[in-house]
């Protein structure tokens, strides 16, 4: 297997990655980026972004990662195609594999390899991605205002976007598989209280309808131990909220992960429990997970890769 010393590889071409690389890059460290599965992240699957700031009439998710990436490379990044399939973070150098057949020794690391939405499973899911299914309230429920939307999902995550969504639509039914919510008991409340919420228990979703976007889901109410009653309920929006799963499998032997699989660091800071490996962007983030905190988190990985690599005489 070939190997390549690199001062600073960074996994995964999102917005924390490429932001990871135009610091990195401008600081002469010659970062390696390697992009993974989907190049440019998450928001390539989305159409208009509203939320990012520099951009005051919106930008098409692709159009800014297209342009993240460029940033990155004018700095001197070296952005490679490919997928960190295994690593030895046990000493520095630190070792990445790609593809199976390369080895990076890396005097840095910088992981930010997302975390990727769960979903149903329904085909129609994919047949309306962005065209009235989201997985992300915060990111989509703008374009829900005075409409009607269901969110799917009974914890806590779930909870919370219904509720921020029942700020912008004017109805919001959130669809719970089980008799009962998982979420804490405040959280229960704000849901069963709010005027704009009815809550579906024992309902599944089984399928999407509409002509140019989503508008109903079918649903299946489970009536005791054999009955159901199958009906169709018009939406406008359909919103997954059953939960992430963090792209960190490879690092799980070496770095400290909550129960979910994001990457833990001290606080504030993207720094892991192995010095000179920093975690930014939505794989170490349940709380936030957008593009702009993922970016400041990139960012910050990038200034404590230098401060590592200067403090070791590694520059
Ligand atoms: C449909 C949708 C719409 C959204 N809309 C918005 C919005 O409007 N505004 C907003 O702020 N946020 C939005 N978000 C959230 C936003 O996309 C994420 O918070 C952000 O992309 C996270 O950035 P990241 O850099 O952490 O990771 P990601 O964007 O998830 O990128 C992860 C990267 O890691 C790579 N990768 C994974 N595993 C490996 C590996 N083993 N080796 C190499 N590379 C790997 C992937 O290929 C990918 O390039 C949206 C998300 C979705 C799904």
């Amino acid at each position: 297997m070939s190997t390549e010393k690199v001062k600073c590889l960074i996994i995964g071409s999102g917005p924390a990655g490429y932001t990871a690389a135009i610091y990195t890059g401008r600081a002469n460290i010659a970062p390696v980026l390697y992009e993974g599965l989907q190049p440019g992240g998450q928001l390539t699957i989305t159409t208009e972004v509203e939320n990012f700031p520099g951009y005051p009439e919106g930008i098409s998710g692709t159009q800014l990662m297209e342009d993240l990436r460029k940033q990155a490379e004018r700095f001197g990044a070296d952005i490679r195609n490919g997928i960190a399939t295994s690593a030895d973070l046990s000493k520095r150098p630190y070792r990445i594999t790609i593809d199976d057949e390369k080895v990076i020794e890396a005097e840095t690391v910088i992981i930010s390899t997302g975390a990727t939405a769960k979903y149903l499973g329904l085909e129609d899911e994919q047949k309306y991605a962005g065209m009235g299914v989201s997985a992300c309230a915060t990111c989509d429920g703008f374009f829900y205002r005075k409409k009607t939307v269901a969110v799917v999902g009974g914890g806590d995550t779930a909870c919370e976007e219904a509720v921020y969504l029942a700020g912008l639509a004017k109805q919001v039914y959130l669809i719970v598989r089980k008799p009962f919510l998982r979420a804490s008991k405040i959280m229960q409340a704000r849901v069963m209280n709010h005027p704009n919420i009815k809550v579906l228990f024992e309902h599944n979703a089984v399928g999407l309808y509409g002509e140019n976007g989503v508008e109903g889901v079918h649903l299946v109410k489970r009536q005791g131990e054999c009955n159901e009653e199958r009906y169709d309920l018009p939406i406008d929006g359909f919103f997954l909220a059953i939960g992430h799963k963090p792209n960190s499998d490879i690092f799980k032997d070496y770095l400290d992960t909550d129960e979910v699989g994001y990457i833990i660091t001290e606080a504030g800071t993207p720094r892991t429990k192995v010095p000179g490996v920093f975690a930014a962007g939505d794989v170490a983030d349940p709380h936030y997970r957008q593009a702009i905190t993922a970016a400041g988190s990139g960012c910050k990985a990038a200034i404590e890769a230098e401060r590592y690599l200067s403090a070791n005489d590694l520059l």
